[in-house]
């Protein structure tokens, strides 16, 4: 096998004169849900998982509605349950993550930090990445007291008072899980009502470390050599006030991680992956799943669906095409 200076196996291997039957973009809900329907139609997929193992579930401490797990199920544990399930019958998960594709024509050629794949057909489960404010303090803080991941940094902050960022499902279920370690939770928020759902407003109303404050953004993050402060600015009347904090967790939500597929692929304005109800996008052969293409639902279990569905339409392709 040769390896070039970049790191990529250049051809020759048994991959590249026979192409993959099947490439899955990402190991998120999605992307293992269709490994797992691919595996055991014996069509072997591969998945390369890009940086997050177990996509964005494997951020959050607990799930609690995805069926079958009537005491809920840890957002990493549901990622490893995924995988192991899809590996039984014969998927490969490679750590790796692509960085273009040529979909012109089939094999499609799928360019990773590691090497070229050629594959007859590719599902897309590239999910979505959190949103950022884009302010002052965002990035000189990260790791220094802002974060998007509670369950990842909720620890550093025992004892400690956090500010939440955000009026959704994420917000109010990662300040809820916040409370744990925090000394008080309080959510900024830049509207009078939540759009979270019911249950979890009111446990949200019903925990006395958590506090809100409405019709508010933040337009800093303030501090020296860690976060101390946010700025706000109330929309309403325009004051702005200074909020002493120790962290700041940001749910504001999500953009496609669809950047790769720009121009080969049919897009909506948000840069979601436009498909049928077949999960077929614009290419013949290439299939979306899961937030990448889904603006509407972007829960574990309608992506989970959506792989499913991507993968078994590419089965039919595949059957089509006479490479099953
Ligand atoms: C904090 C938080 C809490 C949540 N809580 C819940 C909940 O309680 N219940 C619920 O149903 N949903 C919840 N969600 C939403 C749920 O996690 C997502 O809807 C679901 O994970 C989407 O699955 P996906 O497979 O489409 O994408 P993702 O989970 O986003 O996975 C995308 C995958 O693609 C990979 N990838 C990205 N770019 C590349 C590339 N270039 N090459 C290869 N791979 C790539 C990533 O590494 C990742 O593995 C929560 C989300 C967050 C952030």
């Amino acid at each position: 096998m040769e390896v070039n200076l970049t790191g990529l196996t250049s051809a020759n291997t048994e991959e590249d004169k026979n192409p993959l039957k099947m490439l899955i973009l990402g190991s998120g809900p999605a992307g293992l849900s269709a490994a797992l329907y691919a595996a055991r139609a014996e069509i072997a997929p591969l998945v390369i998982t890009g940086m997050e193992l177990g996509g964005q579930a494997a951020l959050t401490h607990t799930i609690e509605n995805y069926p079958g797990f009537p005491e809920g199920v840890g957002g990493s544990q549901l990622g490893d349950l995924f995988q192991k399930q899809a590996e039984r019958f014969g998927a490969r998960v490679e750590f790796d993550s692509a960085t273009a594709v040529d979909l012109s024509s089939r094999p499609f050629k799928v360019t990773t930090y590691n090497r070229e794949y050629l594959t007859e057909s590719l599902v897309i489960a590239t999910g979505a990445s959190p949103n950022r404010l884009k302010i002052a303090g965002e990035e000189e803080f990260t790791g220094k007291g802002v974060s998007w991941c509670a369950t990842c940094d909720g620890w550093f902050f025992r004892e400690k008072d956090v500010v939440v960022v955000g009026g959704g499902d994420s917000a109010l279920e990662e300040g809820l899980f916040l409370t744990r370690y925090a000394k008080s939770v309080t959510i900024i928020h830049r509207r009078d009502t939540l759009r979270a759902g019911a249950i979890l407003q009111n446990r949200a109303f019903a925990n006395p470390k958590i506090h809100f404050i409405w019709n508010s953004v933040i337009t800093d993050i303030l501090g020296k050599d860690a976060v101390e402060a946010v700025r706000l600015q109330n929309v309403l009347t325009g004051e702005v006030t200074d909020q002493p904090t120790d962290g700041v967790f940001i749910f504001i939500g999500h953009t496609p991680n669809t950047q790769l597929f720009k121009n080969q692929l049919e897009m909506d304005d948000l840069g979601y992956i436009k498909t049928n109800m077949l999960m077929e996008t614009s290419v013949p052969g290439v299939y979306a799943a899961g937030e990448a293409a889904d603006p509407n639902f972007r829960q574990v279990v309608t992506s989970a669906g959506m792989g499913a569905a991507a993968a078994m339409q590419s089965i039919k392709f595949l059957e089509k095409l006479g490479v099953d």
